[in-house]
């Protein structure tokens, strides 16, 4: 059965609206996020056009600020340093990647903690690591929700993630594994290392995968019954669809999905989550639930 991004998105955005209105009528502002976008990379773009529109519709002030691509490392920690500052900021995101002459880990760093609604600093994850109230990041909190909606049972089980990167796989690996639900996996991590990852995605009851490599994942590689959240999105140019390119999973959904016991689609599932994420956690800070 599918995990439908869509459906959960859905309800879940309706609850966030209410927590926005909520917040207007108690303090007469909306909460605030502010995306950085540098250059003109397309994917950055639509993702970008995505969370603005995202924000509107839930009852939140959304801002941009654009660069080009030759600005310098040192006038964007400036910026953050000012978004940071800013009292009306509630949550500050900096769409990644950035040109080769930034380095990302320094940007990072620089967001104040409080308003890393990405949950990319390292405070957040050490927090998380340690089950203390954190920003988590968007794409593995928006997995944990789509679990959460859908009751998948998830202590005792194994779930192997296949990916092992800073914004999704390595901290779903911890989500996964800690004492709580959805949690208490067993949790094997494979990544480009490892040998013969068949051995181990055939072991999954959950398999996550977060590559960014198209139908990497095929029916022979799965158990029947397996849980199968896909991550990745491949993107590749297409004449039929009116955008002009069409996203692509980690997983070959047509020959695993009747192998599944639940499914995520590529597109439609994972990705709208990834936005409830950002959202919940820009909701969070604007009500001050995880930092005082
Ligand atoms: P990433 O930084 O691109 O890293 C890829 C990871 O996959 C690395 O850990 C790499 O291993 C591993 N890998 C690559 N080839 C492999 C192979 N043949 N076998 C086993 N492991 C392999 O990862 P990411 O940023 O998490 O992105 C992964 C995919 O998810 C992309 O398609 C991306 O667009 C998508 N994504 C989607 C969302 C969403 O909202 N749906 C959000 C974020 C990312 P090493 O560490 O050994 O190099």
């Amino acid at each position: 059965m599918l995990l439908d991004g869509k459906y959960v998105s859905e309800k879940l955005k309706g609850e966030i609206a209410g927590g926005a209105a909520k917040i207007l009528a108690e303090t007469g502002r909306k909460p605030h996020l502010v995306a950085v976008l540098v250059g003109h990379d397309g994917g950055s773009e639509t993702y970008v056009a995505s969370k603005i529109k995202n924000c509107e519709q839930v009852g939140f002030k959304s801002s941009l600020v654009r660069y080009e691509n030759d600005v310098t490392e040192d006038e964007l920690l400036q910026k953050v340093a000012e978004l940071n500052a800013d009292a009306d900021i509630d949550g500050i995101i900096v769409q990644l990647p950035l040109p080769k002459h930034i380095d990302p880990e320094k940007v990072t760093e620089k967001i104040d903690y409080r308003k890393d609604v990405d949950g990319f600093h390292p405070v957040n994850l050490g927090r998380m690591q340690r089950n203390l109230p954190s920003f988590i990041p968007a794409t593995p909190f928006g997995i944990t929700l789509m679990l959460k909606e859908y009751n998948i049972e998830t202590s005792g089980k194994h779930c192997v993630v296949v990916g092992r990167s800073n914004i999704v796989g390595s901290p779903i690996s911890i989500l996964m594994a800690r004492n709580t639900y959805p949690g208490n996996c067993t949790v094997t991590i494979c990544h480009s290392r490892t040998p013969d990852i068949k051995n181990f995605t055939l072991q999954a009851d959950i398999l996550i995968v977060a590559i960014g490599k198209k139908n990497f994942i095929t029916a022979d590689m799965v158990k029947e019954g397996v849980v199968v959240v896909d991550v990745g999105m491949n993107r590749e140019t297409s004449t039929v669809t009116k955008s002009g390119f069409k996203l692509y999973g980690d997983v070959d959904f047509e020959n695993v999905a009747p192998k599944a016991s639940w499914i995520t689609p590529v597109p439609g599932g994972v990705g709208l989550m990834t936005i409830i994420g950002l959202l919940r956690n820009t909701l969070a800070s604007a009500n001050k639930e995880v930092y005082k």
